[in-house]
């Protein structure tokens, strides 16, 4: 049986965060995640500001695209305001994911390509069942619909539709250093700049249909990115 101090289940952003910050705290450290690194996922990629002082105070920095605002577009209508404090920064998650891991194994925390369902707990500590490991605190960092949570009764029922992440990156210069979200009937676009020629854009949306059907309700949008330059 292993003993650790801390287990982190899940090696996103989260938990990979809080085993850097665990380990440098002397805390005996180990993260259970699954699959490789680096892990991607759809997501708008847009670090705000107070991200991005989060990952210097770790002293880290992830190669992207300056953020300097965000800007709200529904049809013709538009508002948007600067960041107040510092920049965001447009990145890729395995830009971000890579920065993250490469920390924590430097920092001599293991990365265990473990699934972790379900856990026992006692008054010292928890222990996966099967996987011969024991500690004596448990991160549940393993996503929105976190199995460990659930295996533990914290579960709360959702009231609201059930949405969907679809996500493509487009070879165009990006047209603006605000994260854009345009809002749709169904679907909300987070349009991020990511590098010189990168753009990403993640739609968020409650119907399910095919990423072309879905941007195509942003004309706007759609007119700026040409089938050609997905990547
Ligand atoms: C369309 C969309 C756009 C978004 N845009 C932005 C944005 O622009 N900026 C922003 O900050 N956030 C954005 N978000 C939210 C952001 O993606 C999440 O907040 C973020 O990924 C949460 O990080 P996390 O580490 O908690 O979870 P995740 O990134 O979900 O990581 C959880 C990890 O746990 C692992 N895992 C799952 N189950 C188990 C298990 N049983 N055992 C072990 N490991 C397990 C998974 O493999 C995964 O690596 C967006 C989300 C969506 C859907």
């Amino acid at each position: 049986m292993r003993h650790t101090d801390l287990l982190v289940v899940g090696g996103g952003p989260a938990g990979l965060a809080t085993a850097l910050h665990a380990a440098r705290a002397g805390l005996d450290t180990v993260v259970a995640e699954p699959r490789p690194a680096p892990v991607d996922k759809a997501c708008g990629e847009g670090l705000m500001p107070g991200a991005v002082r989060a990952l210097t105070a770790l002293g880290l920095h992830a190669p992207g695209h300056p953020l300097t605002g965000i800007r709200y577009v529904q049809g013709p209508c538009r508002v948007e305001a600067p960041f107040r404090r510092g920049e965001g920064l447009g990145v890729r998650r395995t830009a971000l994911h890579t920065v993250l891991h490469r920390a924590v194994l430097d920092a001599g925390v293991p990365v265990l390509p473990l699934r972790v369902d379900a856990v026992r707990q006692d008054a010292d500590g928890v222990t996966v069942p099967g996987a011969e490991l024991r500690a004596r605190w448990l991160v549940a960092a393993d996503g929105l619909h976190s199995p460990v949570r659930r295996s533990l009764g914290l579960d709360r029922p959702t009231r609201t539709a059930p949405r969907y992440g679809l996500r493509r990156h487009y070879a165009v210069p990006p047209w603006t250093s605000h994260v854009e979200v345009h809002w749709g009937p169904d679907a909300e676009a987070y349009v991020t700049p990511l590098g010189p020629r990168l753009v990403g854009v993640a739609l968020l949306t409650s119907r399910r249909e095919p990423y072309d059907t879905q941007l195509a309700g942003f004309p706007e949008l759609a007119a700026r990115l040409p089938p050609h330059t997905a990547v």
